[in-house]
């Protein structure tokens, strides 16, 4: 099968009102050219230099998304063009994203990545923690942001009733936290992956992060040698 026809099937596997995120870290640019050439507007990449050199060779049309883990002295690659960072796990590193943003004259959104996984490496708030830090506050000093949902990677197993446990407990966090706080403007809940995505929508996901289904297998050896 075509990288084209495997986006296809994805897609005709999504309903209308979820976003695809086509996730081509370690992948060249040709081969974002060619989904892109498909029609497909959304990438999601991991490291903010991989992500803007992509940037500059590809057509400017792109909506770029940052999921990985990032680091704050690396914001500032990715400031000037990035459509939503899906990452943030710590009020440091969102006062960065504020800062680099008003620095490039722009308003940038996120995603507060909530832990949820048995994975203790995993990254993101323990729910508890995020409540803490959003009933604290230091968040509305920030006017360059907007934080526009959740993000959340589920614990990778085959037993589906705990990866469905896992992904209803974030669809129930964000529409606490959207009453509590935020209203209309967080509509974002970005979940499911290769593996597990037709779960995460049944549980609410808004946007799906899908790499290997599209893009094939990736190969390591060829990021770390960078
Ligand atoms: C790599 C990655 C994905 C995509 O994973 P696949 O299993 O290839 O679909 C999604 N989300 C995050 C955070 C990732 O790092």
């Amino acid at each position: 099968m075509s990288l084209k026809e495997r986006l296809r099937e994805v897609e005709a596997s999504l309903p209308d009102d979820v976003t695809l995120v086509a996730v081509s870290k370690t992948h060249p640019a040709e081969m974002i050219r060619e989904a892109y050439d498909a029609g497909q507007r959304v990438f999601g990449e991991n490291r903010p230099q991989e992500l803007r050199e992509k940037y500059a060779l590809l057509p400017h049309d792109i909506r770029w998304h940052m999921i990985g883990h990032l680091q704050t002295n690396k914001v500032k690659y990715i400031a000037p063009f990035v459509e939503l960072i899906h990452s943030v796990d710590s009020d440091r590193l969102l006062a960065v994203i504020d800062r680099e943003a008003a620095k490039n004259g722009r308003t940038i959104d996120i995603l507060f990545e909530v832990h949820i996984a048995e994975e203790e490496t995993k990254s993101g708030w323990e729910p508890e923690e995020l409540r803490r830090y959003l009933a604290e506050g230091t968040w509305r000093t920030y006017g360059n942001i907007r934080i526009r949902g959740l993000m959340a990677v589920a614990t990778q197993t085959d037993d589906d009733s705990r990866i469905r446990a896992e992904f209803t407990a974030v669809h129930e966090l964000f529409g606490e936290l959207k009453s509590g706080y935020f209203g209309t403007d967080f509509d974002t809940l970005s979940m499911g992956m290769t593996q597990d995505y037709p779960l995460a929508v049944t549980c609410g996901a808004t946007m799906v992060r899908i790499g290997s289904r599209i893009f094939g297998e990736r190969d390591y050896t060829i990021t770390n040698k960078q």
